[in-house]
């Protein structure tokens, strides 16, 4: 995908501080990290997003997420660390092409630190889990 900016990375036209490569998927720091040590893990085929990426890619993906994180948590000092998956705007997604953030923690450093969660209104767990299931 010619604009797409982890493309241009991925053909290398653009550099980036890089952790890992294979065949299938690269590995880089965040320029903009949440945190020090903030890594990316991306599919070196373009994909928007979790549903459009075939499932063996995907494998591979979390796979090298696995390898990087450990590399990652052991080689910042984090105490804790998440991996994040953003589909589409509304879930904070800001490149079309799918990525996983491994997000190195330490306590109180800043980003979320409690889950907003809130009880479902009587009747609606039943109605939505049936949706869902639907779909199946
Ligand atoms: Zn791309």
């Amino acid at each position: 995908m010619p604009d797409c900016i982890f493309c241009q990375i991925i053909e290398g036209k653009l550099p980036c501080a890089k952790v890992y490569e294979d065949d299938l998927v690269i590995s880089f720091l965040d320029i903009n990290p949440v945190n020090t040590g903030h890594t990316l893990v991306v599919p070196k085929s373009h994909y928007v997003s979790l549903f459009d990426t075939p499932p063996d890619l995907l494998q591979a993906c979390i796979e090298v997420s696995q390898k990087v994180a450990r590399a990652v948590f052991k080689g910042t000092g984090a105490s804790g660390l998440n991996i994040i998956q953003n589909n589409f705007r509304s879930a904070g997604q800001l490149i079309d092409h799918i990525h996983f953030h491994l997000v190195p923690r330490n306590m109180h450093d800043g980003f979320f630190t409690s889950w907003p969660g809130k009880p479902y209104p009587s009747g609606e767990l039943e109605k939505t889990l049936k949706k869902i299931k639907a779909e199946l």
